[in-house]
């Protein structure tokens, strides 16, 4: 008998018998997917390197967002994130998860909290000065896309 579901979970022993039925198993069942199978295969990362990123974030979120602008509307920064590095900064939050199918990962940060978690990542803790008076309705996410880059969207 052939095999007619070639498409397992990493999660759990289903298996689908297409990638779009197993992407939808992966919403339903482990929406906020906490595990990443290969872990242990990705390549370490040295402290110079995760010290350099966490600069050019700085860096980056100082010019492209400006300090002196109002919260309203969107803001989107692209950044490429090498996947162990996304791994290191952001997989023991509680925001983060990942799809095995899509080799997907993302981390959603929400409000106060997520603000200060997030400057303690960067290790610097008023990475965004908030210039709001109503202050509190910080809204960040930061997911990596298919490898190939990060966005941050802010509102
Ligand atoms: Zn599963």
């Amino acid at each position: 008998m052939a095999l007619l579901k070639p498409f397992p979970c990493q999660l759990c022993n289903n298996s689908y018998s297409s990638k779009s039925s197993l992407s939808c198993h992966e919403i339903t069942k482990h929406s906020m997917n906490h595990i990443v199978p290969h872990y242990q295969h990705l390549p370490t990362i040295s402290e110079g390197i995760i010290n350099h990123f966490r600069a050019v974030l700085l860096q980056d979120i100082n010019s492209k967002l400006g300090f002196h602008q109002t919260n309203e509307g969107l803001k989107h920064i692209q950044w490429n994130f090498p996947e162990n590095l996304f791994y290191f900064f952001f997989s023991n939050e509680s925001g983060f998860s990942y799809r095995p199918s899509l080799r997907r990962y993302s981390c959603v940060f929400k409000g106060q909290n997520g603000y200060n978690r997030i400057g303690t990542i960067l290790k610097c803790k008023f990475w965004r000065k908030n210039k709001n008076k109503n202050g509190c309705e910080t809204f960040v996410l930061v997911e990596n896309r298919d490898n190939k880059g990060t966005l941050l969207k802010k509102i």
